[in-house]
């Protein structure tokens, strides 16, 4: 039985992604063993916070970093970090920031919903969010226009959640921010390149720990080292409302330090996923296929689509019967409607594309 059925909950089989609304991550044993140990343990909290911020760097290659529990508070503690600083007074005083700088630039097809809302987060910073532009086309005037005295940061989101066409693209918002001098800030949560956005020029990256790098529910901001200092002295602030704990850290870390996103696991997915479009490839009004993910990245997704003429059911009937099922598997349904539903292999534990084949079997050739 698995620890979550002894507490009376449902077992759960993840095809749908790294969603914070199934766990996020199922972490190596290798990082539930260091989280362990790091709970029987004590520690100096801000020598960890600090160490851990010469690990985060060297991960990213940014000059410093800072742990935190997550991409959320992540945004939260750069904003306040931008206008605070490590003025204490100030940032004992945030969120409320009237009469200093605290505009935080962000294009309208950037402000998004990613299970709460991201102007959310920058407010809880003491930001006022400044939506430029339209939802589907924002140019460069849009973005430089809004800048003035009051403006305390540009800040730019990728995430298969925004709007993907019709939007500046980073490189205005790094040539903004050297031109006028401001800080550029970038919610990448989700984001397999750990570097990109530093390379760049970002001066506050920010990830959450449990997408990509696989590790506990935490998350990090990387940049440069003023900045990443003023992030770690809001802990004396708002951060101390999203204190990250030395668990979570050290579970962030050691998946940090077996973080690789290697082409063997791109083509260990891609063998799972070619096997379950095989086992399916008799069944009438389903066809599925092997596609890479939509954003570029190194995911290899097997979809299914559904012909609701041949297979007698729609691809909503086949997602609710593998949901209502035991185990409840949960498919990736961002094309639901038009009849195409995803299998991701990231989260599947071994040998769980096997129970999917099954239960889909079931259910399509009662
Ligand atoms: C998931 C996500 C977040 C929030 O991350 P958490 O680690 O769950 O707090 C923020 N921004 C984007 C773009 C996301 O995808």
């Amino acid at each position: 039985m698995g620890i979550y059925q002894t507490f009376g909950l449902q077992p759960i089989i993840n095809a749908s992604g790294k969603m914070t609304a199934l766990g996020a991550s199922a972490v190596d044993p290798a990082v539930a063993k260091a989280m362990a140990d790091a709970a029987m343990d004590y520690v100096d909290i801000q020598d960890l916070i600090r160490k851990a911020g010469a690990y985060i760097a060297k991960a990213t290659d940014a000059e410093d970093g800072c742990p935190t529990p997550g991409a959320a508070a992540g945004i939260a503690i750069a904003t306040a970090a931008v206008i605070a600083g490590t003025n204490l007074n100030l940032i004992e005083q945030l969120p409320f920031s009237e009469g200093f700088p605290n505009e935080i630039i962000i294009q309208k097809g950037h402000s998004i919903h990613f299970g709460a809302s991201l102007t959310q987060m920058i407010r809880l910073g003491g930001g006022k969010p400044i939506e430029v532009g339209h939802a589907n086309h924002v140019e460069n005037a849009h973005v430089e226009n809004a800048i003035n005295e009051r403006t305390a940061a540009l800040f730019y989101v990728k995430s298969h959640h925004t709007v993907q066409k019709g939007m500046q693209k980073l490189e205005t918002f790094i040539r903004l921010a050297k031109q006028y001098q401001l800080p550029l800030i970038v919610d990448a949560a989700a984001e397999e390149d750990l570097r990109f956005y530093v390379a760049q020029g970002a001066d506050l990256v920010i990830y959450s720990g449990g997408k990509a790098i696989g590790g506990p529910t935490s998350g990090l901001i990387c940049g440069r080292a003023t900045y990443v200092e003023a992030c770690r002295a809001q802990y004396k602030g708002i951060g101390r409302a999203m204190k990250v704990g030395k668990e979570a850290i050290v579970g962030l870390l050691t998946a940090l330090q077996r973080y690789d996103v290697s082409a063997a696991n791109a083509t260990e997915q891609l063998r799972r996923m070619k096997w379950l479009v095989d086992q399916l490839s008799d069944i009438p009004g389903l066809k599925g296929e092997v596609v890479q993910d939509e954003a570029g990245r190194a995911i290899y997704r097997a979809q299914l689509k559904i012909d609701p003429h041949t297979a007698g059911l729609h691809a909503s009937d086949l997602i609710r019967q593998l949901e209502s099922g035991t185990p409840s598997i949960h498919t990736r349904n961002h094309y639901g409607n038009i009849g195409i539903i995803s299998i991701d292999p990231r989260p599947l534990l071994a040998g769980q594309e096997e129970v999917i084949v099954q239960r889909i079997r079931e259910i399509m050739q009662p």
